[in-house]
């Protein structure tokens, strides 16, 4: 079965994401290196870095992601904006090669006003320059599709993918409310979506699934997770995806609202309909 897991909170020290993870029986984790609402960040100490290492060595956690700051736009033109950007995405790499985490999962960035080719030109230059830098890191750089930002369709992951140099570095983070609410019918057309995700991008380079139903109905363009089952994709292609033997090895991670008790809920649910 894929590795199921949830987006730990690092609240009171990061390594209480390790705890959450394992009292929940996640196999993956997603975590926040960060406050990812501030630029500023704090330096991590070596005790809360061995502290978290140790933990996640005792535990059944086989994969662990980072999810990089939402303040990030790699394909801005506004000089500031992007250079903030860049530094702010190297202390991602710095941190999370110092907690040893399998990738960091980013969105490429936002329009903001600019033609679609100019930004997705940007964000392809800029991975290549952040990967240029970081070759000390030994995860993967994690493209996640969006809902309505760049990264909004194949063509424009395909378009940014074919531009990087190092592509083994890469991997591609499928949320499933995303595509979903991009215009991609997983619920009605599960293989023949994947059949063009596969012509387009390549199936090779799925690492992390985000597992998320959607508050907003099919192409809305509005980026609203919900429970699993809750939500306009439903239960049947969560089931299909979690029996689908290609992705057996891949992270599924939930990202589903954070109320009390129900990431265990989603978490059961899940379990079940893989079982099914
Ligand atoms: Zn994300
Ligand atoms: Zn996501």
């Amino acid at each position: 079965m894929a590795l199921l897991g949830i987006h730990a909170s690092i609240a009171g020290g990061i390594s209480n994401a390790i705890d959450e993870g394992v009292f929940l029986g996640c196999e993956a984790l997603q975590i926040f290196t960060t406050n990812q609402r501030q630029w500023k960040v704090k330096e991590l100490s070596d005790e809360e870095t061995e502290n978290f290492i140790k933990k996640l060595e005792k535990s059944k956690i086989k994969k662990i992601y980072s999810h990089a700051s939402y303040l990030i736009n790699l394909a801005s033109a506004k000089k500031e904006q992007h250079k903030k950007s860049v530094k702010a995405f190297l202390e991602e790499v710095k941190r999370s090669s110092k907690l040893n985490l399998n990738g960091i999962i980013f969105h490429p960035g936002n329009f903001a006003g600019q033609k679609e080719k100019v930004a997705l030109k940007i964000a392809a230059e800029t991975i290549n320059k952040i990967i240029e830098e970081s070759l000390f890191f030994k995860g993967k750089f994690i493209i996640e599709l969006t809902a309505s930002a760049v990264g909004k369709n194949f063509e424009q992951v395909k378009f940014i993918l074919e531009k990087i140099e190092q592509k083994n570095k890469i991997g591609i983070c499928i949320d499933t409310a995303h595509i979903f609410e991009a215009g991609y019918d997983i619920k009605n057309e599960y293989e023949k979506i994947l059949k063009l995700f596969d012509r387009m991008i390549g199936l090779k380079y799925i690492e992390v699934f985000h597992l998320n139903d959607s508050k907003t109905p099919f192409a809305s363009k509005v980026d609203r997770h919900i429970h699993i089952g809750y939500g306009y994709i439903g239960k049947e292609f969560f089931k299909k995806l979690l029996s689908d033997k290609r992705f057996k090895d891949k992270a599924m991670i939930l990202e589903t609202p954070k109320e009390k008790g129900w990431d265990k809920k989603n978490l059961n649910l899940l379990k079940k309909l893989a079982k099914k």
